[in-house]
């Protein structure tokens, strides 16, 4: 194997979050305007009474969709939707996008006007403009990267890092579904390929195919805090799955955090879908991923505040460090959680 030569090392060995510490460690911030940089969902930059902020994505073909599957429309809509969400997770408000793409001469000019169409849509529901970006030609396939710029006030910014024992933890929405909208269409998908005059069986799923084609990213929270006064203690959005993502945000904060299995919001279809495909509905929602809802933990003096709030779930606490990550579930047992799934061999 080409990863034991000396010299050579795998970076599946290491996984994208190792491989980017390592990397960047050596790059200490010089500016003062540099407020923030690596380890949050967007960087942050001083600039008069805000704050900006900066995310950026990369979307490739055939690792980050399937054009299969994936209407061009909807694809440029979502490449959008994904970076502003990480504008939403810092309780910022985007502003502007830039759009660069790599492009094999497959691709039309007619194929490429659909794709602007849904980026001009998402530039139209979320009010952003799109100002820049750059084109190249590639010797495959299409690579799409998106950079969200955001404002943000200063005394409202969210990291990751902010979450204290004893705060409340919440949720904006229901968790799974894009993950089974996904494998829906790679069950219709291995269908197709196996019998190309086959009709794909997608009725009634519109929600979980919408969930996982053109996402929203929840861009009223923002409001609905600022309506009730209220600024989270941490925030993140839910890209990787709750149970990755909570990770981050107890890494960050060096705390842990118990979630109770009961409290997972999980749409009905979802739930349905899950057992089709011979799923626990609850592991699709701890690590389905894709859902770009908003988890955040709030000080539990604002618990009154938060109950009234449009669609938004309290899920669990934040604990001390020493009490670790876990799952409540129904059953009363507590699960030690694992990015992927969790230790069932864990029990108390
Ligand atoms: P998210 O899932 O919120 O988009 P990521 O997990 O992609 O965030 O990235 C984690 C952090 O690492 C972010 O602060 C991001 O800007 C940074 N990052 C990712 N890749 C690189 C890279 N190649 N060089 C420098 N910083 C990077
Ligand atoms: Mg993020």
């Amino acid at each position: 194997m080409a990863d034991t030569e000396p010299g050579f090392t795998d970076v599946n060995k290491l996984g994208e979050f190792k491989l980017i510490e390592r990397l960047t460690k050596d790059f200490k911030l010089k500016n003062k305007s540099s407020k923030f940089g690596i380890g949050d969902d967007s960087a942050v930059i001083a600039h008069g009474d805000t704050h900006m902020l900066v995310s950026t994505d990369l979307l490739v073909e055939g690792i980050h969709f399937d054009l299969i599957y994936s209407p061009l429309k909807h694809l440029g809509y979502k490449a959008v939707v994904v970076n502003l969400s990480d504008i939403y997770a810092m309780n910022g408000t985007p502003e502007q996008i830039t759009v660069s793409l790599a492009l094999s001469s497959k691709f039309s000019v007619e194929a490429l006007d659909e794709l602007y169409e849904g980026i001009k849509e998402a530039c139209r529901i979320y009010n952003v403009d799109l100002v820049g970006g750059d084109t190249t030609s590639s010797p495959r396939g299409l690579t799409i990267s998106v950079t969200a710029i955001g404002t943000v006030d200063k005394d409202k910014i969210c990291y990751r890092s902010g979450a204290k024992p004893g705060d409340i933890l919440c949720i904006s929405g229901d968790l799974g579904a894009a993950y089974l909208g996904l494998q829906i269409l790679e069950r219709e998908k291995q269908l197709y390929l196996s019998n190309p005059g086959i009709q794909p069986e997608l009725e009634n799923q519109k929600y979980l195919l919408e969930r996982q084609l053109k996402p929203e990213a929840r861009k009223d929270i923002k409001d609905y805090l600022a309506e009730a006064g209220l600024v989270p203690t941490s925030m993140i959005d839910i890209s990787d799955g709750l149970a990755s993502d909570l990770m981050h945000i107890c890494k960050a904060s060096d705390v842990g955090a118990f979630i109770e299995e009961a409290k997972i919001p999980i749409n009905q279809d979802a739930q349905l879908m899950a057992i089709k495909f011979q799923m626990d509905p609850i592991t699709t929602a701890l690590n389905g991923g894709e859902d770009y809802e908003l988890l955040f933990s709030i000080k539990e003096e604002d618990l009154e505040k938060i109950r009234l709030m449009p669609s938004v779930y309290i899920i669990g606490e934040i604990v001390k460090k020493k009490d670790g990550i876990t799952l409540h579930t129904s059953g009363g047992n507590v699960h030690a959680l694992k990015a992927q799934g969790w230790d069932h061999f864990d029990e108390d």
